[in-house]
């Protein structure tokens, strides 16, 4: 099994979970083909469930700078 990217949408700045083997996503927020290998990844996780983790955290991290 390959890993998961956390990929960034260039467009939008979405946080999207990617495979590895991936070379397009799709933007579930708004819609843009990422070609993943130039997309900006934030990190990299062993399988789906560590990459929803990292996610997550990503996410929560967002919020508060947002806020700010
Ligand atoms: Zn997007």
């Amino acid at each position: 099994m390959s890993g998961m990217l956390i990929i960034e949408c260039g467009c939008c700045g979405g946080l999207l979970l990617s495979s590895k083997d991936q070379k397009t996503k799709t933007c579930i927020y708004c819609g843009t083909r990422i070609m993943v290998f130039k997309a900006k990844k934030l990190g990299i996780a062993k399988n789906a469930y560590e990459a929803s983790k990292i996610l997550k955290k990503f996410k929560t991290k967002k919020r508060f700078t947002e806020k700010k």
